[in-house]
């Protein structure tokens, strides 16, 4: 059983605060993942939680015991890292029995354990092998066979596929979530790719600045962002914005007048100006919808579907269509807008509304 409770924590590197009051409740069991761009602070805040960095202020509780202070090793983890961190004169049987060994355990105990670990990870026919005879991916595999054998309570993973080529990362991913569910443990993942932490995450908390933005399971984050940075860092194509003056019935826009909905007047309230949030499935070809219109930029062939990106006024505006339309840069173009799906964002201060 773990739960782990971060309250109000917040970290100091000399005078510079990296963490501002963080706080974010893990269930046991749940595969969290935080997210976030480069010195968002996900790596600092997980290595709060492993306990490798003293945290400056607030709490921190696995279940309902306070560790601020406990030693690393006298928290029950096991952490995986970008750079695998094998020993490489050991064999992957003896990479794996290390901390067995250290803790003491008897040698058929260690055996029977490592072994079972092993065809858990389809590592069984490498047992014998040094880490430079094998692949980046059974590397990976077995730094997490090394964390798993371990049977530790929380699992905390850095960026642990980033070494790794686009093709065997999405397979590791399916490896690391079915492994996931077939031990008793909870896991907080880091990653700064959206669509990793879109595909694995239980829930997600997404990072700027040292701050946590939101959390939410994938569907919430792209559903109801928050704010304009959740916003544009969940979903690819990402969402696009467009700067809107209310008028009596109308949003005006660079691309064209759009009706204001009741239920969009509610949302904006007095505001005089509003950024519109519009996803590429939020934009239609066809007839019977208000419209936006700009010229077609960048065409971009995905085989299934074409991405098509116009720009209207000082806005770019992204609309994902079936590969059967044709568009060439320059075309003059219009799109129907699905007015109830519209987004909308306080200008000022990006929150949503
Ligand atoms: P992320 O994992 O999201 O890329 P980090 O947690 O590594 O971000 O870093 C968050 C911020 O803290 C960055 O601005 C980084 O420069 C700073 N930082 C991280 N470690 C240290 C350190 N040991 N000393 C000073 N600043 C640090």
């Amino acid at each position: 059983m773990a739960r782990i409770r971060i309250e109000n924590v917040e970290k100091d590197y000399g005078a510079l605060t990296v963490l501002h009051d963080c706080s974010l409740e893990i269930q046991n069991n749940e595969f969290i993942v935080l997210v976030g761009p480069s010195g968002s602070g996900k790596t600092t805040l997980l290595r709060l939680i492993a306990g490798l960095e003293p945290i400056s202020r607030g709490d921190l509780y696995f279940d309902d015991t306070r560790v601020n202070n406990l030693d690393v090793s006298d928290r029950d983890i096991a952490m995986v890292f970008q750079n695998y961190g094998l020993y490489p004169h050991m064999s992957v049987f003896d990479n794996m029995a290390f901390g067995l060994r250290r803790r003491g355990l008897a040698k058929l105990e260690i055996n029977e354990k490592v072994r079972r670990t092993a065809e858990l990870m389809n590592l069984q026919d490498f047992l014998e092998r040094k880490p430079k005879q094998l692949s980046g991916g059974q590397r990976q595999r077995v730094a997490l066979g090394r964390a798993i054998v371990r049977d530790p309570e929380v699992f905390l993973l850095d960026e642990p596929l980033s070494n790794l080529d686009a093709q065997l990362r999405v397979q590791m991913r399916s490896e690391i979530l079915r492994v996931h569910r077939s031990v008793d443990a909870t896991a907080v993942y880091v990653t700064h790719d959206q669509v990793e932490a879109m595909t694995m995450g239980d829930r997600i908390v997404v990072m700027d600045n040292g701050r946590i933005q939101q959390v939410g399971t994938p569907e919430e984050l792209y559903d109801r962002p928050e704010n304009i940075f959740v916003a544009s860092f969940i979903g690819t194509p990402a969402m696009c914005f467009l700067e809107a003056k209310t008028n009596g019935d109308k949003l005006l826009t660079d691309g064209g007048d759009l009706p204001l909905l009741p239920d969009h007047r509610e949302r904006i309230g007095e505001r005089e100006h509003v950024t519109i949030g519009l996803r590429p499935e939020h934009l239609l070809v066809g007839e019977g919808r208000p419209t936006v219109s700009g010229v077609v930029e960048v065409v971009e062939m995905l085989g299934a579907e074409l991405i098509v990106h116009f720009t209207t006024g000082s806005h770019t505006l992204t609309v994902r269509l079936p590969r059967g339309e044709k568009y060439r840069p320059g075309d003059q173009v219009k799109f129907g807008v699905t007015m109830d799906q519209l987004h909308f964002f306080d200008r000022d201060t990006g929150q949503a509304l």
